[in-house]
This record gives structure tokens, sequence and C-alpha cells, in this order.
């Protein structure tokens, strides 16, 4: 500083060394001028020292107390020699290459590059570019060293070039790094936006799904091979995109595959004394089925596990069949499960639909399962006579699978596809009429029929149980409403005409209702109902029960008919008159009842000799036969001896007694044939207050079953032809 503010300024090969040699030294510095001396804390000083010009370190002059050197200005002979253009052409392109360098590498300062735009002077140039560039200083060495300005120039560009390309190589594999963050951004986004929109659209997804679902597949009690295959299809379901159909098929199949009770137990209660009690807490009489259930669970407790029968109740609508089934449950503290057959007609309503079809689901039987939870449940087949076939497949032979104990361990559904146990199911079935069953569907179970109601039973039924359930069920106390014993039987003989109890039901529970209605608006406290103010509640009768004529007629002759609603009578007429040999048969008659019409004239025809009628009468005389309508249609073979005896009557004019009825079908030969519902058909001729009924002799058992109850007060006849029944029923001997 005092002096010349001259410095001769060399690197060190090796930045560590203390004491440098020459050799330790690059052989090329600078002449440089000291600005600035600043001294600062701890004896440390910065100085400030602008290069003038390279020089090269020849030796030593000193070394103590500092380095004093020896340096020589290089020769720049060689630079003479270069023309103007060789400059301007080394000068533009160091110009050109800085340019790209620049455009390639954001940090290289755009102030400078207008600076050396200014420039004119090739050393400048290549000087402060070189300065500029962020290489390593041994590189930047290399250019000190180059002393002709051509290899300086070469050497320079060399750099430039390369960091250009370095540049280039930095952006290319950064804004592929930035690519890749910007997708993996977007694509974040994206699921987190559909996220929320499922959420709000109620779906979850489909990760957290499959997640959830073999969650449940771990608590699932099942076996290995039903526990892999529901595996397989959660896998599946994961791979498939959420917003296809075939995600929705997944989804359903395997929520319901995790639905099935397919190891799921409960425990039965095999309390034989219990389930009595229950039986017949339930229900009023039907002492049959409940016999035959009780002897199931004595043999079931005894052998383990037995073959469960499969019990068959038929019976007429009302008599309880499906609320019987009910309390076995109850009694059995099974689950329970209905499943109605009626107007099944497609075998895939059993079996299912494969995944395949659109809106596929599990058949009934399956269905049924899965909402009773457990894979020992009561089923109730209701009404296995209503279910028929068509080309769609046998419904038949379908349940038959699901009945047959050698084949339902492994019934197949067409939906779940894998095995379901129906071994443990206990199965009962409901019918109107055992005839409608597929036969070989009745040969598999066991049939226990439950007949029409007599007044008496209904009567207690109504005051045992119905009045009970349904003064509870209308939020009546039970000292708010009663029903007088007249009224009920009222209620039985005028308001109803059934076998079962599902109308008595009905009317009580309008009494109920009407009743609730006057207590809880004020009118009254409590309200009975009596024989006397039935018609206020009810309005008037709406069946009277035919009676029996009042006097013997010639040509009128009853009938006992069995409907879908109990026993009836129904009263046949006829008529002869002068014509041509003709019959005819009106009123409500179905065909079978026309055949057997025919096949009656035809038989008297054959024997008119016998009682006295002429040839001629028939070609002279027209017959006409009439049924006036009932309330309920007929139909049937059973009116054959009927009709028979009231054109017989009408012939030979002998009046028939009005306190006789009868019921058998009739052969061409005049025999008679049995016929069924005997029972019904009792009570309703002892409503109509006959005495006497003709019954076919083959009959004979049956009425030996009935109750004497109803027996009682009517004389029973068994007759096995024509004959017989006619000395019963004429006032007089032919
Ligand atoms: P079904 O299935 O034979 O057509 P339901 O089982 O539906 O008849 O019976 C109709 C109603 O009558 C039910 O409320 C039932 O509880 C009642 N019921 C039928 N029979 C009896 C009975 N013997 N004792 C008590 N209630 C009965």
């Amino acid at each position: 500083m005092a002096d010349e503010k001259r410095i001769f300024l060399v690197t060190q090969k090796q930045e560590e060394q203390e004491e440098p040699d020459l050799k330790d030294l690059y052989p090329v510095g600078v002449i440089a001028e000291v600005k600035q001396v600043i001294k600062l804390q701890n004896n440390i000083v910065r100085v400030l020292a602008e290069g003038k010009e390279r020089a090269r370190l020849s030796a030593f002059a000193e070394t103590e107390p500092f380095l004093v050197a020896e340096a020589v200005r290089p020769d720049d002979e060689a630079d003479k020699g270069l023309t103007e253009e060789d400059r301007l052409a080394m000068f533009r392109s160091i110009q050109e290459a800085y340019g790209k360098y620049q455009t390639v590498n954001s940090r290289a300062g755009k102030d400078f590059f207008r600076q050396i735009h200014g420039l004119t002077e090739l050393e400048k140039l290549i000087d402060q570019v070189a300065n500029q560039l962020p290489v390593h200083y041994r590189e930047k060495q290399k250019i000190l060293e180059a002393v002709p300005l051509t290899e300086r120039y070469e050497v320079l560009l060399e750099l430039l070039l390369r960091e250009i390309e370095i540049s280039e190589i930095k952006n290319e594999l950064q804004s592929k790094v930035k690519q890749r963050i910007d997708r993996n951004q977007k694509e974040y986004i994206l699921r987190e936006q559909m996220k929320v929109i499922r959420e709000e659209l109620g779906e979850d997804n489909t990760d957290s799904d499959a997640e959830a679902y073999l969650a449940a597949l771990a608590e699932l009690k099942a076996g290995r091979e039903i526990k892999d295959k529901i595996k397989k299809e959660i896998r599946r379901f994961q791979k498939i995109s959420p917003n296809s159909t075939e995600s929705t098929v997944a989804r359903g199949y395997i929520e319901t595959v995790l639905e099935l009770p397919w190891d799921k137990v409960s425990d039965d209660n095999d309390d034989i004394k219990n389930a009595e009690r229950i039986l017949n807490e339930d229900h009023y009489g039907l002492d049959k089925v409940k016999e035959r259930i009780l002897e199931f669970l004595a043999v079931r407790g005894l052998t383990e596990k037995g073959d469960s029968p499969i019990i068959c109740l038929v019976g007429p609508p009302g008599t309880g069949k499906t609320s019987i089934a009910r309390s076995v449950a109850r009694a059995l503290e099974k689950k329970y499960v209905r499943i109605c057959l009626g107007g099944v007609r497609d075998e895939a309503e059993i079996r299912g639909h494969r995944k395949t079809y659109v809106g596929a689901m599990p058949g009934r039987i399956v269905s049924g399962l899965k909402s009773a939870g457990v894979r020992n449940p009561l089923m109730l087949l209701d009404e296995v006579d209503k279910m028929s076939s068509d080309y769609k497949g046998d419904t038949a032979s379908a349940l038959l699978e699901v009945l047959d104990s050698e084949q339902n361990s492994r019934f197949r559904d067409h939906y779940v596809e894998m095995p379901v146990d129906l071994s443990d199911v206990f199965f009962i079935a409901t019918a109107n009429s055992a005839q409608k069953i597929p036969k070989p569907l009745l040969d598999r179970m066991e049939v226990i029929e439950i007949s029409s109601y007599t007044e008496n039973e209904k009567a207690h039924i109504a005051r045992e149980h119905l009045l009970g359930k349904q003064t509870a069920r209308n939020g009546l106390k039970p000292k708010q409403f009663s029903v007088s014993d007249s009224a009920i039987e009222k209620i039985i003989r005028g308001y109803t005409r059934e076998a079962g109890v599902r109308g008595l039901e009905r009317k009580l529970g309008e009494l109920a209702r009407k009743a609730a209605r006057e207590i809880y608006g004020g009118e009254k406290k409590k309200v009975k109902i009596t024989g006397q103010n039935l018609q206020k509640y009810l309005g008037r009768e709406k069946y009277a029960i035919d009676q029996k004529n009042d006097r013997d007629e010639i040509g009128i002759v009853r009938g006992l008919a069995w409907t879908s609603v109990g026993g009836d009578t129904l009263e046949v007429e006829v008529n002869i008159m002068p014509g041509k040999g003709e019959y005819r048969l009106t009123g409500q008659l179905g065909d079978v009842m026309k055949e057997s019409a025919q096949a009656g004239i035809s038989f008297i025809r054959s024997v008119s000799g016998e009682y006295g009628i002429s040839r001629k009468f028939f070609q002279e005389h027209d017959i006409h036969i009439h049924i006036p309508e009932g309330a309920v249609p007929k139909d049937g073979p059973s009116a054959g001896i009927t009709m028979v005896t009231a054109v017989l009557s009408a012939i030979t004019r002998i009046p028939v007694r009005a306190d006789v009825a009868m019921t058998g079908e009739i052969t061409l030969r005049g025999r008679v044939l049995p016929i069924g519902g005997l029972k019904e058909k009792l009570i309703a001729a002892k409503s109509a207050g006959i005495r006497l009924v003709c019954v076919p002799r083959k009959n004979e058992k049956d009425v030996e079953e009935i109750a004497e109850e109803i027996k009682k007060g009517i004389q029973i006849v068994f007759v096995e032809n024509v004959k017989q029944v006619l000395e019963k029923a004429f006032v007089r001997r032919l």
C-alpha cells in the first residue's frame, strides 16, 4: 500500500498447504493492484485487488519476511499474427455461446450479458466471461495459463459449451422431475377431490370399502373354501374401475355373500315342556300339529340330529297354518323366516340368477337365509301348492333340491356360486290343497291336515286368542273393551263365512278400532259389545245361513258342498215339462257338475223300468236342473246323488224330506262314490238345521274321526247306491 501497490497473485495447487514451495504453486498468476485493505477483528485483513495482467512466476527472489517473486510477462508474439477477422470470429462465437449459456442457465445475470455486449476487445471479453463462469478454479487456471489468444479462446469456448450442455441436461432432468412432481401433485389433488365428491354422493372409497370387506371377511364364520373365494372376489373388486357397472355387481355380490350365515348358528331350546306350553299358549286346538311337532322334538333330542322331517300343513285359509309355524319357531327359539311361494313360476326365483344377469339376486331360499342371519332357522315355505312351472324351468324340482336331505347340504344358488348348507334348516310348508302340490314334492313331506273350525272352535279361538290380540293391537286395555259370547256367536254366523278365523279376527279388529275411537274421544270409559249392540258397530248381518225348507217338496233336494271357505249347502231344483226329451242345466254349475248331471240322467234312463217310468216319458218331456247361485262358487262331482234324487223326485212326483241332505258322487250304474271335506259339510248341514245326512259308505272312516260335537244331533246314514238314498230321502216308498 505504501509503495507501488503492486502485488503478484498466484494460486496454490493444494489449498491446505501452509508453506508452499515453488513447485506447489501454479506457474502463471496475475500482477494486480491493491485497491483497499480493511482490518477486521482477530487480526484478519481483507484485501481488495484488481488483476492487471498475467505473469509467469520464474523464481522466488526472497522468502523472508515474505515471499517476493520474480515474474515475467509472457510474450504475446503469437497474437500478432491474428487478423481482424480472426478476432471478430472468435469474439462473436464467444458472445453467441454466452448468449446461449445465459438462456439455458437462469442464474447467469442479464446485466452481465448487457455488459459484455458493450465490449469490443476480445481479450477483455474472454477474461470477463471466464470470470463469470461458475467453474472450478483449476479450470479457470487453465484459461489463465493459456497465453496465446487462440488457445485461450479454445479453452474458454470448450468450458462454455460444456457448461451449456450441463445446464441443458440439468434443465431436462429438472423438468422431468418437475413433471413427475406435477403429475403426482395433480393426481393427488384429483384424488382428494374425488374423495370429497364420493363422500358428498354418499359413496365410499373403493379402497376403504375393500378394506372394510376384508375386515368383515376376517370376522366371518365360514369354511376355508368359502373364505378363499370371497377374498378373491374382493381382490378383483379392488382392481376394477369403481365407476363401472362391473364394480357395482361385484360390490353387491361381496356384500351378499358376506351377509350369509355360513357357519353361524343359534342355540335351540330343546325343552319339550317349554315347547308344549308355548304351542298351547298361542293356539287353541290344532292338536295333531302340536303333537307332531313335539314328537319331532323328542326324536331330535334323542338322536342328536336326525333327518329333519318336512312338515306340510294343509288346510283352508285362515286356519292358523302360518301362525303355528311362527309359534313353533318361538317355542324352539329359532329364527323365523317366511318365504312365499305363491305365484312363483320361474326357477330362478328359487335358485337365483347368475351374476352376469342384470339386476341378479340370490334366490328366495338364500335370501331367506340371509335375512334369518343363522344357518338353522325355521323356514316357512308358504303356499307350495300355488307354485307353477313354465318354460323358464321347473320350480318344483328346484324346491325338491332344497328339501332333499341328500342334496341340500350343498345347495347351489346360481348367484352365490358356492354351496350353501341347508341341512340345518327346519322347513315347514303350507298349502291349501294337497292335490295341487307336485307329486315328487309331496312324497318328501309329511302332510298334516288342518280342517275348518267349527263354530264352537271359532268361538274359543276368538275368546281366548283373537280378542286379546286385537285389544292390545289397538291400544286398549282388557278392562276397557269386551265382547260378549252372544256377540261373538253372531259375528261368526252373520258376518263371516269362512273355514278359518281370519275374517273373524278382522271383525274383532274393527270393533276394537271403533271402541278405541270412542274411548279416545272421551265419549266412554269402556266399551262393551253385546249381541244387542253389535249391529250398531258392524252394520247389518251379511250372511244368513241357508235354512232347510219348511216343507217337503217335489224336485228340491239339499246337497252339501265343500268350498274354499268351508262347507255349504246347495239346493238342487228340478222341473219337468212337456217337451222333446231335452235337458237343460242352469245356474251356477262348473264343468264337473255338468258332467255328473249327465251321468245321473243316463243312469235314470237306464233304470226307468225299475221305477215304473214309461219309455216314452223321456221323449215327451224336457228336464230342467237348476242350482241357484250361492255366495261362494262351487264345483265338484259330489252333487251327483243330489241331482239324481231331485230328478227322480220330479219324475215320480214323490216329495223329498226337507230335513235330509246328501253328498256323494254317482256312477253310470248308480253306485255312490266317496267325497272329501266331510267335516265341513256336516258343519254346514247342522247349521242349516238338517237332521239326516246321506254319506257314501266309503267315507265311514272319515266320519269316525270327526268330533262328536259336530255329529251330535245329526243322523248319518251310509249309502252304497241310489236306491238306499231314495229310501231315506223320499217321504214314501216308490
Ligand atoms: P293361514 O296361514 O292358515 O292362512 P294364519 O296363520 O294366517 O292362517 O291365521 C290367521 C289368524 O288366525 C292368525 O292371526 C292366527 O293367529 C289366528 N288363528 C288361526 N288358528 C288359530 C288357533 N287355533 N288358535 C289361535 N289363533 C288362531
